[in-house]
């Protein structure tokens, strides 16, 4: 098992800080948001403790984002959202405040007066084709 001692998420994915949990299985918890961005937030935590995406396991990816689309699919029903946001955050400088991968799973609802938007910014064609070339080549 890799847990980490000093970790608050390995604590709640394990049971070891309650929380409100709206799925567990013995990879994942699903928990509610303390600070809710709307009614029903919710976090895919695993149990075992990889701090970003880098250090995910491919497996645990797939999992997690095949138990992301169950919850979404049964939070928009039985919370009847209008929409839903996956969000998941790495490094400080993209928002993540707890370092242990988490999936957050937001159910939109119309002028629930939030913003998990971009503004969208603008590009050339010559930049593009230097930043694909530096990704790719
Ligand atoms: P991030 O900014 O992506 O690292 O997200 C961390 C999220 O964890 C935030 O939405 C917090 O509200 C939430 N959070 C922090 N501590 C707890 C906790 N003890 N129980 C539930 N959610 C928490
Ligand atoms: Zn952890």
């Amino acid at each position: 098992m890799m847990r980490d001692d000093n970790c608050i998420f390995c604590k709640i994915a394990n049971g070891e800080i309650p929380s409100k949990t709206l799925y567990e299985d013995d990879s994942f918890r699903v928990i509610l948001d303390l600070g809710p961005a709307t009614r029903g937030h919710a976090l895919i935590l695993p149990k075992d403790h990889y701090a970003n995406l880098y250090e995910l396991p491919d497996e645990v990816a797939a999992e997690a984002m095949k138990l992301a689309k169950k919850m979404a699919i049964r939070m928009k029903e039985r919370l009847g959202a209008d929409g839903f946001n996956l969000v998941q955050n790495n490094g400080e400088t993209a928002g993540q405040t707890v370092m242990h991968f988490h999936l957050h799973l937001i159910p939109r609802y119309e002028n629930d007066g939030q913003h998990i938007l971009w503004n969208p910014g603008e590009s050339t064609p010559e930049e593009l084709e230097e930043i694909k070339d530096q990704i790719t080549k």
